[in-house]
């Protein structure tokens, strides 16, 4: 019998082969008193397994091929910092010194209060951060009752048998990663994660399809039988009949065949049939981004999102640790131009792992982005100054997130001043004519876009936030899913509003949300007149594609035609032909 699921399709292409389950090997906490003369030898069991999980970890750090990709590197880098910080190292030791209880349950306390607080972030990526508390914590505790977490990664010859396997796991830990390199996997399904957890980078940095959030899954499928996995739409097939394995078996040929038409747009300029030039660039935010920048023929960096340095590490960023990663950035740039975004951080004390008091009472509204960084100045100068400081190393621009008031506009400016002033003193280098633009992302400041405009050398729109506050839907809920239409005329208006202000002062104005990445709006966009479009490194060739294959003066007569009939669904209509 055929069964069809759907999930969340991460990472594209078809991928048909046997399926492997896989297990992490989690066993049951259970939690005993411990009494108090039993005190110090339970602080040494925890310390003695907090150590061996440091060393698996460097163990598994040392085993990563030089050909893998750089992420799997870097995600245990990123566990190795976590370990050794203050909420893994000493909390689980207050908690067995207060309660006096076993190390594994002080362990699973910190863990739901860590998680908790995780949960409770509006971004999605910060989010998914918490899978690193929850893969850390177990392999202490794994650690802790005797039962290693390496057990559960096979050992080296049975690698090579999962060759073309589609990997069926619950999530996946960044250390259990390490032996699906060299693309030897055929694809990917985990019963957890989003479009940002480690299954869905890594699955689009390898190249292979994935699909996440896909409940039960494991329970519905059994070790060796064959499956279909179609990373683009989400969909895994069971028991499939020969005519519909034959199906899929000529799509995937098709869309390795298109992939390959594809890379042969790199080299061509972005110019449109009718001999527009279009600037195409992409958005950053991890190591794999760089790397895929470097490869890319993206005319530099339209959106990097600095926020993701502070994420790995509960603690600030340090004015050095911003300073190097911009520079890193800036060489794998090739002197185009790279756009810092400054933090767009949610609530202040989500990054507090200790933070026990009241959280904003709707974070989404609240002290994020700009207003956050304004709230804390100190922390805004130092990341103005890495930036300045950076600006030798190639073109920067600096981005503003979330722009709503001119007052925040005056306040920037006079700190910027400051930034500057301050590395004078130092005697430390920088450019002066470095270009700074504004996010519009508030629905009052993409109406009051020419204002802004007046004041900024570019403007760039970002329209998850946009379609998220001009609807009124959180864009994390997914109850309100059904709702987020960038198609919503009152969303169209406000982006035609945005473009128009840019032309008539004649700045530059940019999209870095997921619709300008989102091919069926790319035609729409060119006959608004956008002429600048910031988008995932996976999908600029195929925005290429359709840019080359435009003529933008045929696209805005047929545009001017169905936006006079003020009738939304042929504005549908437009994108779907
Ligand atoms: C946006 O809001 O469109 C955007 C690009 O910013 P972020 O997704 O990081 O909020
Ligand atoms: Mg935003």
């Amino acid at each position: 019998m055929t069964m069809l699921v759907k999930g969340n399709g991460v990472s594209r292409g078809i991928s048909i082969g046997p399926v492997h389950l896989f297990e992490h090997g989690q066993a049951e906490i259970v939690r005993y008193d411990i009494k108090k003369s039993q005190l110090k030898n339970e602080i040494k069991r925890f310390k003695k397994a907090h150590k061996s999980a440091i060393a698996h970890l460097q163990n598994v750090r040392q085993s990563i091929p030089s050909d893998a990709p750089a992420d799997i590197a870097s995600f245990i880098d990123s566990h190795l910092l976590m370990i050794d910080d203050v909420p893994l190292k000493k909390a689980p030791l207050q908690i067995i010194e207060k309660q006096l209880c076993n190390a594994e349950w002080a362990l699973s306390i910190q863990k739901n209060k860590l998680v908790q607080i995780f949960d409770q972030m509006q971004d999605s990526y910060l989010k998914t951060r918490r899978n690193d508390v929850e893969h850390i914590i177990t392999l202490i505790q794994n650690f802790l009752i005797q039962e290693q977490s390496s057990d559960a990664i096979p050992p080296h010859s049975d690698i090579k048998k999962l060759k073309g396997h589609i990997i069926v796991a619950d999530d996946l830990a960044p250390a259990d990663t390490i032996m699906f390199e060299h693309q030897k996997i055929g694809g990917f399904v985990t019963e957890y994660g989003g479009t940002t957890s480690h299954t869905a980078i890594l699955a689009r940095s390898l190249g292979i399809p994935a699909i996440v959030a896909v409940p039960n899954i494991r329970n519905l499928l059994t070790e060796n039988e064959i499956v279909i996995i179609d990373g683009n739409t989400g969909t895994l097939i069971a028991g499939a009949d020969e005519q519909l394995l034959r199906q899929f078996r000529k799509q995937k040929k098709a869309q390795k065949e298109y992939q390959k038409q594809l890379e042969t747009l790199k080299n061509k300029p972005t110019r449109t049939r009718d001999g527009v030039d279009i600037k195409l660039m992409t958005n950053i935010e991890l190591t794999e981004d760089i790397r895929a920048l470097k490869h890319s023929s993206a005319e530099g960096v339209g959106l990097y999102r600095t926020e993701f340095l502070y994420i790995d590490r509960h603690h600030a960023a340090s004015e050095e640790e911003h300073f190097a990663a911009y520079k890193r950035i800036l060489r794998a740039a090739n002197n185009h131009p790279v756009t810092i975004r400054t933090l767009d951080l949610g609530a202040e004390k989500e990054f507090d792992p200790d933070y026990e008091g009241p959280l904003a009472p709707n974070p989404a509204l609240g002290l994020r982005a700009i207003r956050r960084s304004l709230k804390n100045p100190e922390m805004f100068l130092q990341q103005l100054r890495a930036i300045l400081r950076a600006s030798v190393h190639g073109e920067v621009r600096i981005l503003i997130p979330m722009l709503t008031s001119m007052r925040e506009l005056e306040q920037i400016m006079q700190l910027y001043k400051l930034a500057q002033q301050q590395l004078n003193k130092q005697k430390k280098n920088f450019r002066t004519d470095i270009k700074i633009g504004g996010m519009i992302e508030v629905p009052a400041a993409a109406i009051a876009a020419e204002t802004f405009g007046r004041h900024l050398d570019f403007l760039s729109i970002g329209t998850n936030d946009l379609i998220q506050y001009s609807l009124a839907i959180d864009r994390i809920d997914e109850e309100v899913n059904y709702l987020y239409d960038p198609l919503h005329p009152g969303v169209i208006k406000l982006i035609d509003m945005v473009i128009q202000a840019g032309e008539h002062l004649g700045i530059p104005v940019a999209m870095c949300g997921e619709m300008a990445g989102d091919s069926r709006f790319t035609t729409l966009l060119l006959a608004m007149g956008l002429k600048e479009f910031s988008v995932h490194p996976n999908n600029l060739l195929e925005i290429k594609r359709i840019i080359i294959d435009s003529d933008i003066s045929t696209l805005k007569r047929k545009y001017h035609r169905i936006i006079t009939s003020h009738n939304p669904s042929r504005l549908t209509e437009f994108c779907t032909n």
